[in-house]
């Protein structure tokens, strides 16, 4: 299949489908400005090693190395903004083709792209909380303290170390991970897989719920010889062009 048959292809079968769910992962980020892990050349794996500074093991033993490495990058993390391939998936869902979206990326844009139902498994930098209270801050208050250099930033009640909502190397997943594996198990017939190497689990164990699978990816992921199509191609350009072969589901019934 050339790329336009498989564009095609890709939207006939979104447009059979009754349960459609998307699975995105850092490379539909990487045209908003924010590296992925796994790019050669580019990616954050082959400058700082994430397994060595985003870790609950680094937080508690060594907070001020975490802060002064992983969270960094999480900070600017929140100005990117959404790129043509988070608009395409809003669209399909305002379409009335797209159930859902689980993402493994913390920068909240396929809300900021107008997504309505975005399950974040790895969480989010809107937020943090202390780990000894539990008391939680908006995610600018890590922030501010940061930039004033208490390192760490520390709850105000109670003085104990304050830590972003993302899931880091050694947490357990959270339970809206469980949520929406349940809700791919009972419905899912098609899921389109953008910019994810597939190798971090329990995430990479998602697209074996499905049916059949769509995927988009500059390079071969491990499911691509189970794949209906296989686009390689950015996923800006790819779900865009997808998104504009669809027309509103309640025009077309
Ligand atoms: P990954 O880095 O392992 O894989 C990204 C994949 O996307 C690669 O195979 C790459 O070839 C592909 N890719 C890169 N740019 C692309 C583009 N424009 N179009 C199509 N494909 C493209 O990412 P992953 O599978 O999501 O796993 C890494 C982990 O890193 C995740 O758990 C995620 O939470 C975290 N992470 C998140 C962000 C973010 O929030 N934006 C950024 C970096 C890492």
């Amino acid at each position: 299949m050339n790329y336009h048959e498989q564009i095609a292809r890709a939207a006939a079968l979104i447009r059979e489908s009754t349960g459609f769910y998307c699975l995105t992962g850092a490379g539909l980020s990487t045209e908003s400005g924010i590296p992925d892990f796994r790019t050669p050349g580019t990616g954050i794996w082959e400058k700082i090693d994430p397994i060595k500074t985003a870790t609950v093991e680094v937080l508690q033993s060594n907070p001020r190395l975490f802060y002064e490495a992983a969270f960094n990058r999480f900070a600017s993390i929140t100005l990117a903004e959404p790129n043509a391939g988070h608009y395409a998936l809003a669209r399909m869902e305002e379409m009335g083709y797209l159930k859902g979206v689980i993402t493994q990326n913390i920068d909240g844009l396929h809300l900021k792209a107008g997504s309505r139902k975005v399950w974040e498994v790895h969480g989010h930098l809107r937020s943090g909380y202390c780990l000894g209270c539990k008391k939680r801050y908006p995610f600018e208050e890590l922030v501010q303290q940061v930039e004033l250099k208490r390192i760490p930033p520390v709850c105000r009640s109670c003085y104990n170390i304050l830590r972003p909502d993302v899931v880091l190397f050694g947490d357990p997943m959270p339970p809206l991970f469980y949520e929406a594996e349940e809700t791919l198990r009972r419905c899912c017939d098609l899921m389109l897989v953008a910019g994810s190497s597939l190798v971090v689990y329990p995430v990479a164990f998602l697209p074996s719920l499905a049916r059949k699978l769509i995927i988009v990816n500059l390079q071969p992921t491990g499911y691509d010889s189970v794949a209906e199509v296989v686009i390689h191609e950015k996923c800006g350009k790819a779900l865009h062009d997808i998104a504009e072969m669809l027309s509103p589901r309640e025009e077309r019934e």
